[in-house]
């Protein structure tokens, strides 16, 4: 078995953002590799010619922000991933999670999958895109339906 050195954990922390960590810990210790962790946060799109509630107190990206800053963070204290492997991006999370593999050399991307098939499927997952166009290999982890 070819063993891989750089891992990249893709998480969303909507679901089941511990089986996710735990299975890339346990995947990055029996191949020896660094894991990193990649979260993206999607930029809210406001037009104000679709606006019917008033505008937000807080700018809300920025909230978004820091929250998932902490997330991230305490993650990679939990599952002692040092700071530098850790990825918080903002933009399109397909796109931002295979740039950040593709920047740091990763080898083996995991990401969560609801194993969705037919119309979702077309339609396109995350996960979808991210195993169709990463170039280096992808492992996705089935994740039990909420
Ligand atoms: P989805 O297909 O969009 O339900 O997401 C499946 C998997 O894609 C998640 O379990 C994560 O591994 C990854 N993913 C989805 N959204 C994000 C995000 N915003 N940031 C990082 N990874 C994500």
């Amino acid at each position: 078995m070819a063993l891989y050195s750089k891992l990249l954990l893709a998480i969303d922390f909507a679901s089941q953002t511990e089986t996710l960590c735990q299975h890339a810990a346990s995947m990055a210790q029996v191949h020896g590799a660094t894991l990193s962790l990649v979260h993206v946060v999607e930029p809210v799109v406001t037009d104000s010619a679709f606006d019917t509630l008033p505008p937000l107190p807080v700018d809300f990206d920025d909230l978004l922000v820091r929250q998932a800053r902490k997330r991230l963070e305490e993650l990679g204290q939990r599952y002692g991933i040092a700071e530098q492997n850790l990825f918080l991006e903002i933009g399109v999370t397909k796109r931002e999670i295979l740039r950040v593999a593709e920047q740091q050399g990763i080898e083996l991307i995991l990401v969560g999958s609801h194993g969705r098939h037919g119309v979702e499927l077309l339609l396109g997952s995350t996960a979808n895109a991210v195993l169709h166009h990463a170039k280096c290999d992808v492992l996705a982890i089935r994740l039990e339906s909420e």
